[in-house]
């Protein structure tokens, strides 16, 4: 659907394929598991190769098996934001900027959402309540608010609460390459860890290489407010590249001491935790929780953006009659 969006929209996008590769004999198994996986979910195309194959595609890798995904790409994501919301306006979209939902209501009439001016709650003391300065009474209310998603939920009366999963925040910092030449013309993705799905190399559109992401579990905040306002720490300590080298040299042995550089680091919502196996998107509608008009998303970490269109498409076709 992507591809289709973007060239139609003329939005830049590339599709360079995926490697995703294993590098030591016990990792052979969950290249396997990972085919299984996606066959059992449609995706068909995927190839298995010896990492003599691999590497001959790509020369400064080092694997013994990998497994090609040749419909993987890259989208200039600025750019589909925009084209995104040139659509949405044109079809009549009000879009209220700098704007919290603060809380929800169920009532008998229906849903009530309680809105301020984000600048209204930079000085909010904490535990104090917030006056709401707009109330809507939407017909509908897709709860997409990210890393607040699960703590807006909270702020639902009359939603059951058992509905509402735990929220688990990862941080997970990027490093550049400081070479100007790409070693790669593909994406090269280890396999998934504990958290995240493995430091991996990522090419921007105009050949820039990144490294990342890691895994940095980190407090989901007692401050919700704070977390509506975004207010995580996005710091890259320069001294975690030290983690990095090791890891990527599994796979890419001639990477030079001294050629990382700190890039930017983002959060993922995640909805299960440290050592816990991995939790899939939640989409939640009165199917699940009983009431109507209510739509939540939960847990819609990478690859969220890839599946954005998909996500709306489902919640169309089951949600809005
Ligand atoms: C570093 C990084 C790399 C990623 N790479 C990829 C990738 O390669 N491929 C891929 O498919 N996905 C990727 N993702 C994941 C993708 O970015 C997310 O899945 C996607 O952005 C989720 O979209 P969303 O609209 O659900 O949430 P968000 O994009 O988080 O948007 C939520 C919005 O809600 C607003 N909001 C929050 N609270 C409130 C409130 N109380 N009231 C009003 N508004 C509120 C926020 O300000 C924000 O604008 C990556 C994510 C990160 C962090």
């Amino acid at each position: 659907m992507l591809y289709k969006y973007c060239a139609e929209r003329e939005i830049p996008h590339k599709q360079l394929g995926k490697l995703i590769v294993a590098t030591g004999v016990a990792e052979t198994a969950k290249l396997d598991m990972i085919l299984k996986n996606a066959k059992q979910n449609g995706v068909d195309d995927l190839q298995m190769m010896e990492g003599s194959q691999a590497m001959e595609m790509e020369p400064e890798l080092q694997c013994l098996k990998a497994l090609l995904s040749p419909r993987t790409g890259i989208v200039d994501s600025h750019s589909l934001m925009l084209s995104l919301l040139a659509d949405a306006e044109n079809l009549g979209t009000t879009i209220s900027y700098n704007t919290t939902v603060t809380n929800g209501y169920v009532g008998a009439e229906g849903l009530e959402v309680h809105t301020c001016e984000s600048q209204e709650l930079e000085n909010h003391s904490l535990g104090s309540p917030v006056s709401p300065q707009l109330i809507l009474l939407p017909k509908l209310l897709i709860n997409s608010a990210g890393l607040s998603a699960v703590p807006l939920a909270k702020r639902f009366h009359g939603l059951n609460q058992v509905c509402v999963p735990h929220a688990y925040y990862a941080r997970g910092c990027y490093f550049t390459l400081s070479q100007t030449r790409s070693p790669f013309s593909h994406l090269i993705y280890p396999l998934p860890e504990d958290g995240g799905i493995g430091v991996h190399v990522t090419l921007d559109l105009n050949g820039l290489v990144r490294f990342g992401p890691d895994v940095e579990w980190i407090d989901s905040g007692k401050d919700v407010m704070s977390c509506f306002l975004n207010r995580f720490d996005y710091m890259v300590n320069p001294t975690r590249c030290s983690k990095f080298y090791p890891v990527i040299r599994k796979y890419f042995p001639n990477l030079k001491d001294g050629s990382l550089e700190p890039g930017y680091s983002g959060i993922r919502p995640k909805l299960s935790g440290p050592g816990q196996p991995p939790s899939d998107f939640v989409i939640q509608g009165e199917d699940i929780h009983g009431i109507p008009g209510l739509v939540n998303l939960f847990g819609i970490e990478s690859p969220g953006l890839t599946s954005s269109l998909a996500i709306a498409e489902y919640i169309v076709s089951r949600y809005l009659r």
